[in-house]
């Protein structure tokens, strides 16, 4: 079960473990050849690795993971191929960055509240990065003793319902959607079935997010049973969307994530990549 296509991964630039290069590096050493970086509301990253991949002869595509809000949920939407110079991106980038850097000190705050080490962990978290996420504080509280796992961490403090749950602003889905496709991208929704939505719900946001200029949905996610793989494919085949396939890497010590650990996308679903807007040869169009 390895793919040389993986079109979503997290490098240091957002909650990954493994800088942009090593991340590309790794990818590589783990089979993958055209892989996309798709950091949380950054392109930080973008420039390093897309050097790296070019010293190993990849084919690199320049992408982002948004955070964005759908009928009071967050939803996340890939951008795949943006330029991440785009002047509508760049704003709502740095829009984000504010967002989550409010978010970061009303969840130190709270933690700190509820006895555990939010202002220390916050601290931390600003040696390492400048983008703040749950995972950065999941993983200070499980290395400074608050909670015993990072999963421990989101069920006790940062999950919805818990003591460090911050609401936050994010973006409307439509202009998350509007960023990227400004940005000359291709517009990917994320994990379809992780929202906690009825079914019904589910097929309007992903029909809603088509009309809105989306181009597909992820259908093979890293660690997808054969039976989730099997309802992704039935959404995007009923909306008239195409599919994609992503590990969602973030952390080597993860093995269900690992890079181009992902299933065959199944065949009546049009890959993403066969898109005259994808920017890989087509002969290399699976
Ligand atoms: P944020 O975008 O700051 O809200 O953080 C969301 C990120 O937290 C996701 O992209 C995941 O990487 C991570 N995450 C969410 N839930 C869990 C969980 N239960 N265990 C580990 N990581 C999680
Ligand atoms: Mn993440
Ligand atoms: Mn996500
Ligand atoms: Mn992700």
């Amino acid at each position: 079960m390895s793919s040389p296509i993986d079109l979503h991964l997290h490098s240091t630039a957002s909650d990954g473990t493994l800088d942009p290069r090593a991340l590309v590096r790794h990818a590589h050493d783990c089979g993958v050849r055209t892989l996309a970086l798709t950091d949380h509301d950054t392109t930080a990253g973008v420039e390093s690795a897309a050097a790296e991949a070019t010293l190993l002869g990849m084919n690199f595509i320049a992408g982002i993971e948004l955070s964005a809000d759908w009928r009071g949920r967050c939803i996340h939407v890939l951008g795949l191929a943006i330029d991440p110079a785009a002047a509508g991106l760049e704003r709502g980038v740095q829009r984000l960055a504010g967002e989550r850097e409010r978010r970061a000190v009303e969840i130190a705050r709270r933690l700190d509240a509820a006895g555990a080490p939010g202002t220390e962990s916050l601290r931390r978290i600003r040696e390492q990065t400048s983008l703040p996420t749950r995972t950065h504080f999941a993983r200070l509280l499980s290395e400074l003793g608050a909670a015993r796992s990072m999963a421990e961490a989101f069920d006790r403090y940062l999950g919805q319902g818990c003591p460090a749950a911050v609401r936050s602003d994010w973006p409307a889905l439509a202009e998350a959607v509007s960023w990227i496709l400004d940005a000359g991208g291709i517009a990917v929704l994320a994990h379809p079935l992780r929202y906690k939505f009825s079914a019904g719900a589910r097929r309007e946001l992903a029909r809603e997010f088509k009309t809105l200029g989306g181009a597909a949905a992820e259908v093979v996610c890293g660690g997808a049973s054969p039976a989730q793989i099997e309802q992704a494919a039935s959404l995007v085949l009923r909306t008239g969307l195409a599919g994609s396939v992503g590990s969602d890497f973030h952390d080597p010590r993860i093995p269900w994530n690992r890079p181009g650990r992902l299933a065959k996308l199944p065949v009546a679903v049009q890959p993403v990549w066969a898109s005259a807007a994808f920017p890989v040869a087509p002969a290399e169009r699976a």
